[in-house]
């Protein structure tokens, strides 16, 4: 999409500190980290939220949460523990419209979550 900040990262129209990148996807740090380790996981296919995302595309939702692991991995949080949230919707408090996995860690986290 023309205007999305995340399909301008995903097409290196607009710098991002890429941390991961294969075909369908790519991670990397969030501009407002919320934690020490704060990832965004996206794929190079706009869709503006999770309802958005047919049944044909569940592979693509998997990968993109093993790359999320792979990437708390690379950043030495796999052992300690790590959160994985997709924002959807104005209650969730979503802000980008292009779908996201955020990985958080490096801290420890409250539940349930504000
Ligand atoms: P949401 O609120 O939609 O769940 O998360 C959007 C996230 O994208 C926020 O954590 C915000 O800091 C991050 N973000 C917004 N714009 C940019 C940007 O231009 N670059 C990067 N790296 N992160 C961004
Ligand atoms: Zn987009």
């Amino acid at each position: 999409m023309a205007d999305c900040i995340f399909c301008k990262i995903g097409r290196k129209e607009i710098p991002a500190k890429i941390v991961y990148e294969d075909r369908l996807v790519v991670a990397f740090d969030d501009i407002g980290p919320q934690a020490p380790t704060h990832c965004l996981v996206i794929p190079k296919a706009h869709y503006e939220t999770l309802n958005d995302v047919g049944a044909e595309q569940e592979g693509l939702l998997g990968h993109m949460m093993l790359v999320a692991t792979r990437v708390a991995r690379d950043k030495g949080i796999h052992d300690k523990g790590y959160r994985l949230v997709a924002n959807t919707l104005a209650e969730a408090g979503q802000s980008v419209f292009h779908i996201h996995l955020h990985l958080l860690g490096g801290r420890r986290f409250a539940w349930p979550p504000g």
